[in-house]
């Protein structure tokens, strides 16, 4: 855990957030500020702050959790797809320095953008 970070706050529950799933090492949960209904962020419960601090094995839990959930996070929203995506670094976006993995609905009328 890390002070002062807003995610390590979520995951040790002293952020209120609406959890989309858990285990042991990775949680997801809605984004405050959705870009599309059903905007799903998806962490390692261990602070890193880039995709690449990640020990591998983490990654890809990580990864896989964020596949498993892009059927069912469609369907709850009735999405055409979705925006899988991680902004990795300040300049790419990410504003918020625990790494974490974005579902974004998508819909045919969504003018291309999220
Ligand atoms: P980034 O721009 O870093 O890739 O995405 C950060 C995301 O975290 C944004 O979509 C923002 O709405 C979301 N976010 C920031 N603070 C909180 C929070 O306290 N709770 C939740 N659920 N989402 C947050
Ligand atoms: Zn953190």
């Amino acid at each position: 855990m890390s002070d002062d970070c807003i995610f390590c706050s979520i995951v040790a529950g002293e952020i209120p957030s609406r959890t989309v799933y858990e285990d042991d090492d990775v949680l997801a949960f809605l984004d405050a500020n959705p870009l599309a209904s059903g905007h799903t962020l998806v962490i390692p419960k261990a602070h890193h702050e880039h995709v690449q601090d990640m020990p591998n094995d983490l990654a890809a839990d990580v990864f896989a959790a964020m596949q498993r959930l892009v059927d069912p996070i469609e369907s709850a929203v009735d999405a055409d797809g979705s925006t899988v995506a991680f902004n990795n670094g300040e300049v790419a976006g990410q504003e918020v320095p625990h790494t974490h993995g974005h579902v974004v609905p998508r819909f045919e009328d969504d003018g291309g953008r999220p």
